[in-house]
């Protein structure tokens, strides 16, 4: 646990206590501030204060004597309206913060030089996050992983000179941390999302830039119009930065070319990596997730070799495009956490033979964005109450059979390519539905899909 020492000995309110905001009120607490805590949900209260945090209405508490006000990311700070919690803080004048704020002051306070990277985006920040977290492990550094990614900032180990941090910061963390200042910050994308919660894209643009405005070296992918008015905005105004792209050359920064990752330098590039044959890194959005990795650690001094030996040795994230199982020229692949069609997307365009396991629960639209990849489609399996709608997206495009349950889905699919007599071929579970007609969430149907390729005649399990 990192203690916040930044607030002994003052009073701080906290609202939500869910997910990290529990973790967060213990580290207040353990650096000796003064914490009252609240959620809406009695639940949570119950929990805290039973975990021995001081809990009260926030409703009927003095504003007036709280020097910092700390919010659950996952609580409206603006949109679609402000949270009552904020309201009264604002009202009383008092600055309101979230955990990652916490994080950053505290390094600031006792050991301002430890490197600290810090990743946004709208895809691809978890692949990034764990990719430069492996690179730096691999190469023997003390590394720290948390933030948007599942662990509490605050949980990790307390800042120290030769600790790494390496932070993925949801756009609302990064609201709620006015002074965020990462030794080096990615913003890999921007793409309309979460506009329930920022209001304009506009706005959601301006939130992520922050990130990398306040960084030493900002790393930005320049593929979409907002993030490369981004990139030439935070040179503009002094910081150095390192543009990266998966579709265009670069005069200065890190490019793909086809599957090599190219390094630029005033007008000359040499290759620096080929992801070729990394299983855990197909497809360009994974060129995108590495240049961005690879920029970073340049960044904080990590060698060129360390860095290809971790791309290379990367065991990828569970339930995105993770290559499960291998059977001779076959490869099994979990994308359960492809809940809409769009998430679908980057799986289907990585492989070229797919027979495609897909339905749950079916979002708005449908499959019919994936059109363009049906010809890569031997065969579609559908289960779960998306079946009848997606086989009719299908019709004549792509045979398909109603296997109904995921169990079937394999089986059939196995055996089908197993007759597949035409080279290399995935079999994919990429469901572009959620998954709460038949699981639990998509974990639960990860891993069910996982067990039943385990339970297949000669496969080898590759986790
Ligand atoms: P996030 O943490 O931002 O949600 P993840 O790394 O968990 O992103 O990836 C989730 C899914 O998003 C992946 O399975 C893949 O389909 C897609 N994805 C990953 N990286 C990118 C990227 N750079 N650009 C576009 N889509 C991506």
């Amino acid at each position: 646990m990192i203690p916040v020492t930044t607030f002994k000995g003052k009073k701080v309110g906290l609202f939500g206590l869910g997910g990290s905001g529990l973790a967060t009120a213990q580290a207040l607490v353990a650096g000796g501030a003064n914490v009252t805590a609240w959620d809406d949900n009695p639940d949570s209260v119950a929990k805290a204060t039973a975990a021995g945090i001081a809990t009260a209405d926030l409703h009927h508490v003095d504003w007036g004597g709280f020097a910092a006000f700390v919010l659950s990311p996952g609580v409206p700070l603006t949109h679609p309206k402000p949270h009552w919690s904020v309201d009264l803080a604002r009202q009383a004048s008092v600055e309101i913060i979230g955990d990652v704020e916490l994080f950053v002051r505290e390094r600031r306070a006792h050991a301002p030089d430890c490197p600290f990277i810090a990743i946004t985006g709208t895809n691809g920040k978890s692949t990034t996050t764990a990719l430069i977290a492996h690179i730096l492990k691999t190469s023997g550094r003390d590394t720290q992983l948390g933030g948007n990614i599942g662990t509490a900032v605050l949980t990790l180990d307390p800042p120290k000179a030769d600790r790494f941090y390496v932070v993925e910061c949801s756009s609302y963390q990064i609201d709620l941390a006015p002074t965020l200042d990462p030794t080096a910050g990615i913003l890999l994308n921007l793409t309309p999302d979460h506009l329930d919660r920022h209001g304009t894209m506009q706005h959601y643009a301006d939130i992520k830039e922050r990130l990398v405005a306040g960084s030493r070296t900002a790393v930005v992918g320049v593929d979409d119009s907002y993030s490369s008015l981004i990139a030439d905005r935070v040179e503009r105004a002094g910081t150095k930065v390192v543009r990266i792209s998966r579709r265009q050359p670069l005069a200065d920064g890190i490019y793909a070319e086809g599957s090599v990752l190219m390094r630029a330098k005033g007008g000359t590039s040499s290759p620096f990596a080929d992801l070729a044959d990394i299983q855990t890194l197909r497809g360009g959005h994974n060129a995108q997730n590495a240049a961005a990795a690879i920029a970073a650690c340049l960044a904080v001094g990590v060698s060129e070799k360390d860095i290809v030996n971790g791309l290379r040795t990367f065991p990828g994230l569970k339930h995105r495009m993770q290559p499960v199982a291998r059977k001779g020229e076959i490869v099994f692949v979990n994308d359960s956490k492809a809940t809409n069609a769009d998430a679908a997307a980057p799986a289907l365009s990585s492989y070229d033979r797919i027979y495609w396991i897909a339905g749950g629960l079916p979002k708005e639209g449908g499959i019919t964005s994936l059109t363009p990849f049906f010809p890569k489609i031997v065969k579609a399996y559908l289960i779960g109450e998306a079946a009848p709608a997606f086989a009719a997206t299908l019709g004549e495009a792509v045979p398909y059979e109603i296997s109904g349950t995921l169990e079937k889905a394999v089986a059939h699919a196995a055996a089908d390519a197993a007759r597949d007599m035409e080279g290399p071929a995935a079999v994919m579970l990429s469901p572009a539905c959620a998954s709460f007609d038949q699981y639990k969430n998509f974990e639960v149907r990860g891993d069910a899909f996982v067990g039943h390729v385990a339970t297949l005649e000669g496969v080898t399990m590759l986790i």
